[in-house]
């Protein structure tokens, strides 16, 4: 990996809370290397060039869907060979299946994801929740979250609810349900970065 000053990361700019993603992995980055270090817009294939690390922010995955197909970005997208740090939207994307057709996954998490799982009733809300490699819950805010109803060998749980996983691994790769960059808990963000 890059020695940490040089750690380059970008997030998707196409739809979705990315300005979050942005100022989120800004502060996790200036806490672990000591100094202001900017984080990339990514909209064009040439952009992802040279990245350790990409976030594929929330927002809607039909329509992030759509525009990685226009820009041209499905390709360089699969074939990151950074890692990748999806939320809600973005770990739909990330999936090897969706139950929605109208999205077309990455295929980059062994997994299969159910589109806004948690149904009209609990369309959003908050939760503490235990994730493997923390030693203490989460709060973690889900908003029309999916869920992995299904989870291949490949890849990893490290955080379940009752109906499904929220948080799987898959080599440098991490897809959580829910939105760490809306909060000042930045402890997810450091654990992906240890991994680049
Ligand atoms: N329900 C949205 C989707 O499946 C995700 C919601 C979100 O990213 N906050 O695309």
């Amino acid at each position: 990996m890059a020695a940490d000053t040089d750690i380059r990361v970008g997030v998707l700019a196409l739809q979705g809370d990315v300005s979050e993603h942005v100022r989120a992995f800004e502060q996790a980055l200036s806490a672990r290397i000591g100094e202001h270090h900017p984080v990339v817009p990514v909209r064009r294939p040439m952009e992802i060039e040279g990245l350790d690390a990409l976030a594929i922010p929330g927002g809607e995955s039909t329509t992030i869907t759509r525009l990685i197909e226009k820009n041209g970005l499905r390709r360089p997208l699969a074939r990151f060979p950074g890692g990748i740090f999806a939320t809600c939207a973005g770990m739909v994307l990330l999936a090897t299946a969706v139950d929605d057709p109208r999205v077309e996954p990455l295929g980059l998490v062994d997994m299969r994801v159910v589109r806004n799982a948690f149904g009209r009733q609990h369309e959003s809300f908050e939760a503490d929740i235990a994730i493997e490699g923390l030693d203490s819950p989460f709060h973690a805010v889900f908003i029309r979250a999916p869920v992995a109803e299904l989870v291949g060998t490949g890849a990893e749980i490290l955080a379940r609810l009752n109906i499904g996983a929220v948080a799987v691994r898959q080599s440098l790769h991490l897809a959580l349900s829910f939105h760490p960059e809306l909060g000042q808990d930045l402890r997810l963000h450091e654990l992906f970065l240890e991994r680049l």
